[in-house]
């Protein structure tokens, strides 16, 4: 079965075609850097990393961009309120980049325990301004826009396409009522592409621009920069649902009045809210809960992982200590039925699925931070696992992995393929070493870093990596005729309480019993 992905342009689940064969172009919008993320915004960089790493498992090359907004992002979406990042800075008395890098670097530290693989190119409003300032140049030249008050505006009414993602009609755009109605606008819904006028006297960064000096507005950021790395039209762009009527449909009317091109982007990906019981989590208001007071609490950062997977990206997600409780004693209870499934498992075996593990990671973080422009090195999944073709097709643990990858390819739902890895960890019939495999494999979709329940106390991949190393050097001193040297090498693993067993196709190594 194709992947089938809901599209929020056309509310509808259709079959995900890429552009490119074989290439998958994808934009997910990334964090305001004036404060920690909180757990809600988690949720989406997990339904991030997880569309990206079933893409990848299905072969394709996944470009995967996400921006920093370190300029431009008001307190409402629609240009009113403070700047959010001067705000912030002005609070904690410290300059807007000194907040930014804090932040930046804050969320990273977020993302990395939660294993979510880094996209592949990270990129900051803040350094791309000439890019917002070439692209704002386009949509004027091709007469979408406005000066009024000294601020540069999108005329939306001259968009004929305006709203097809959030189903807006222009009648209601007309009568929309504001909070705050800024009289410049000649449509409530027309939004700012340049603000020359500043609406604060302390805006900490501006820059020269064809209209003045000034700074750029929110939504034109994410035009340009994924306009700028992944072409004038591509595959998938990703967000909070929080984000299709005003910033995403912004974001198309911006590309398309600048290009010409339409549909800019395929398919429109949405992840719906997780709310707390008391209602909305809010950033702004400094209401809510970030991954840190999770672990002050107890609790490992994939216990909320595992509770994320456990629901749909597109359902609502009620956030509860509760529920939290209850998915880290199905982690910690998955892990040991792993564990248990491991130690039917013969040694030399299980040592090479945690080596395998553990050299793709090391192969794909060297890849990928050959990419241009990688700001930091991700590790994606390998493409390349060749462990799984010894598993018979109509064995029980083919079947249920085909049954995982049936669930992911419906819309991504990882509470289904969740269940059937659940199912086969469960499964008498299923051969241990099949099982385990097919385990492993499965999470590379998951994250779970199910891995550790087999690394033991001194099985790391680390460990098994020096092991193999010796075993090379040995084989190597081997094939000079250096016997001196291999026996040497066995015997000093010997003492380490390592055996060395030598078969027709290699050495193989255990411990002492
Ligand atoms: P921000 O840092 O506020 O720009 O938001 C980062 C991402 O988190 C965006 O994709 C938002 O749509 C998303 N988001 C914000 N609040 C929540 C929430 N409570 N649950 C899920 N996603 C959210
Ligand atoms: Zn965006």
């Amino acid at each position: 079965m194709p992947l089938r992905l809901y599209n929020t342009l056309g509310r509808k689940t259709e079959e995900f075609i890429a552009q490119k064969p074989g290439e998958a172009g994808f934009y997910g919008c990334g964090p305001t850097v004036y404060n920690y993320a909180h757990i809600g915004n988690l949720r989406a960089y997990v339904t991030h990393d997880i569309l990206t790493r079933v893409l990848r498992e299905r072969g394709y090359t996944v470009n995967h961009v996400m921006n920093i907004t370190d300029v431009g992002h008001l307190s409402g979406d629609s240009d009113s309120g403070e700047d959010k990042m001067v705000k912030s800075a002005a609070e904690r008395g410290k300059t807007v980049l000194e907040i930014a890098d804090f932040y930046t670097q804050a969320f990273y530290n977020d993302t990395d325990r939660m294993n979510i693989i880094r996209p592949n190119i990270v990129c900051k409003a803040t350094e791309h301004i000439p890019e917002m300032i070439e692209l704002i140049k386009r949509i004027e030249k091709n007469g979408f826009t406005y000066n009024a008050g000294g601020n540069l505006y999108f005329d939306i009414s001259r968009f004929t396409h305006y709203g097809e993602l959030a189903l807006h009609r222009m009648e209601d755009l007309k009568t929309v009522a504001r909070t705050e109605i800024d009289d410049n606008k000649r449509n409530p819904g027309d939004f700012v592409l340049w603000f020359t006028k500043s609406k604060f006297e302390n805006q900490a960064l501006v820059w020269d621009s064809p209209w003045g000096r000034g700074y750029p507005g929110w939504h034109i950021e994410c035009s340009a920069m994924s306009i700028k790395y992944l072409g004038e039209q591509f595959d998938i762009h990703a967000g909070g649902i929080d984000h299709v009527p005003i910033h995403h449909t912004n974001e198309i009317a911006q590309s398309e009045a600048a290009t010409g091109k339409h549909p800019w982007v395929r398919y429109w990906i949405h992840n719906e809210f997780l709310v707390l019981d008391k209602g909305k989590m809010s950033k702004s208001t400094g209401e809510f809960l970030t991954l840190q007071s999770l672990i002050d609490q107890g609790y490992d950062p994939l216990d909320y992982r595992y509770m994320l997977v456990g629901g749909h990206y597109r359902s609502q997600l009620q956030f509860s200590w509760d529920s939290l409780e209850s998915a880290r004693n199905s982690r910690k209870s998955l892990l040991e039925k792993i564990k248990t499934l491991a130690a039917q498992v013969p040694d030399t075996i299980r040592n090479n699925m945690i080596l395998n593990i553990s050299r793709r990671d090391t192969k794909n973080a060297e890849e990928s931070a050959k990419i241009a422009n990688c700001d930091q090195p991700s590790v994606p999944p390998c493409l390349c696992e060749s462990s799984l073709l010894d598993i018979l097709p109509d064995s029980p643990a083919a079947k249920r992995l085909a049954a995982f990858n049936e669930a992911l390819d419906d819309d991504i739902s990882t509470p289904r393929a969740l269940a059937e890895l659940w199912g086969l960890l469960r499964d008498t019939e299923a051969a241990p070493a099949d099982a385990l495999k097919t385990i492993l494999y499965m999470d590379r979709v998951l994250g779970l870093r199910l891995e550790t329940a087999l690394a033991g106390e001194q099985e790391t991949p680390e460990f098994i990596a020096e092991i193999e190393g010796f075993i090379a050097q040995r084989q190597a001193a081997k094939a000079v005729k250096d016997f001196k040297l291999a026996d040497k090498i066995r015997n000093d693993l010997n003492q380490r309480g390592i055996i060395l067993e030598d078969t027709k196709n290699g050495s193989t190594w255990r411990r002492k019993t």
